[in-house]
Formats: structure tokens, C-alpha cells, sequence
């Protein structure tokens, strides 16, 4: 039998940074793992590609994935829908694949729900401010959406006590190598290899 995957769950603030963070590791193969592609509402930013960054999709379209219960978790977020298709999660985690999902802080505590045996790594910022600053660099959202997206942020540090880690992300690459040694000391802890140890001693 297959040894299942790990389910990494990267969360955190909005403007942390976790898709930075998520992209480094994507585009450096820090460690092997699928990604979990999610399927959203809103527009895509410039340079994002259909299939690859979200599935960008209709209300009417995500409504249908709702009802027809292909959504592990979903949430609105900021005027629009954001949900992780389950299908291919649980397809990629039988597999013995490990998968990584960057999801906002609702959705991640919905996972947790779900799939508790998940790893879930909570992505801070070094202070509130260097958050502001990083969402009006951006450059991609309006006033209103910023301040509506650090409100949310302040609530959001605070739920830091439902994950297993945090991960300061003061640079990309300091966050990348801490996410790393999470994901290779969570493949040797011992009760998540002890069954496969116990299978071995009972067959000898
Ligand atoms: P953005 O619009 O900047 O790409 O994403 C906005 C927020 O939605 C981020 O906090 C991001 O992590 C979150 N997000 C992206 N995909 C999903 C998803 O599948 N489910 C949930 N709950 N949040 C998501």
C-alpha cells in the first residue's frame, strides 16, 4: 500500500506574502509535492495563467462546484469566492504525494476540520506595518480593499494558535528553508512513520 502524502497547509494573513512564498518553493522545487490549483471568482491579476495560478471561474461556476460538493473548503473573501477543489487533493495525497495548499485563514480552519492530520504552517509578518506597506507596493488594489484586507489581518494573526508552526517570513528566503525543515522533521516524526515501522516488525 501506498504511504499517504502529506497535506501542507500554508496560511496566514492576506499580503503576508504566502503566494510569494508558495511561488519560491513552486519555482525552486524546495522539496517534492503537487500543488492544489484553487478555484476562485475574481479576475485574474496580470501574468496569472488559467489552470496554473487559480481556475478562474464564473459565481454561476462556483456556485455548481459548491453544490455538486467538489469543494474541500471554500470562502469569500474580499468580494469574491475562493474554494480548493477536493477531487484532486485526496487523488495526490493517496498517491503518496505531498500536497501544498495556499489558502486564507477561514478556509485553512475548514481543512482542519476535515483533515486533521494535516500539517498547518500559519506565515506572519515581522510587524502590521511592513503588511500595509507590501499591499500598497503591490500596486493591484484600490484604498478601500487595502484597508479592508489589514482589518481582516488584524483579526487573523490572533487564530496563529490553531496551526502546528509559524514561520516569520522576514525574507522569502529565510520563510522557504524554515517551511522545508517543518515539511522533512514532519516526515520523520514518529507518529506518522510508526504504522509503517509496526507493519515491518510484524512481517519479520
Ligand atoms: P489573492 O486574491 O491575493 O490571490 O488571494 C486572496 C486570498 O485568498 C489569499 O489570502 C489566498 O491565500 C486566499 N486563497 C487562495 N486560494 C484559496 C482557496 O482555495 N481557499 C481559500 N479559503 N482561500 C484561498
Amino acid at each position: 500500500m501506498t504511504k499517504q502524502g502529506l497535506l501542507l497547509v500554508l496560511s496566514g494573513p492576506s499580503g503576508v506574502g504566502k503566494g510569494t512564498v508558495k511561488s519560491a518553493i513552486v519555482k525552486n522545487k524546495v522539496f517534492p509535492f503537487e500543488y492544489s490549483v484553487s478555484m476562485t471568482t475574481r479576475a485574474p491579476r496580470p501574468g496569472e495563467v488559467d489552470g496554473r495560478d487559480y481556475y478562474f471561474v464564473t459565481v454561476a461556476e462556483f456556485k455548481a462546484a459548491i453544490a455538486q460538493g467538489n469543494l474541500l473548503e471554500y470562502n469569500q473573501y474580499v468580494g469574491n469566492y475562493y474554494g480548493t477543489p477536493v477531487g484532486p487533493v485526496k487523488a495526490m495525497l493517496a498517491a503518496g504525494h505531498d500536497v501544498l495548499l495556499e489558502i486564507d485563514v477561514n478556509g485553512a480552519k475548514k481543512v482542519r476540520e476535515k483533515m486533521p492530520d494535516g500539517v498547518f504552517i500559519f506565515l506572519t509578518p515581522p510587524d502590521l506595518h511592513t503588511l500595509h506597506l507590501r499591499l500598497e507596493n503591490r500596486g493591484t488594489e484600490t484604498e478601500e480593499v487595502i484597508r479592508g484586507r489589514i482589518e481582516q489581518a488584524s483579526k487573523e494573526i490572533l487564530v496563529m494558535q490553531d496551526y502546528d508552526y509559524t514561520v516569520v517570513n522576514d525574507t522569502v528566503a529565510n520563510a522557504v528553508d524554515h517551511i522545508k525543515a517543518i515539511v522533512e522533521a514532519e516526515h520523520v516524526s514518529v507518529s506518522r512513520v510508526i504504522d509503517s515501522y509496526r507493519k515491518m516488525v510484524k512481517e519479520n
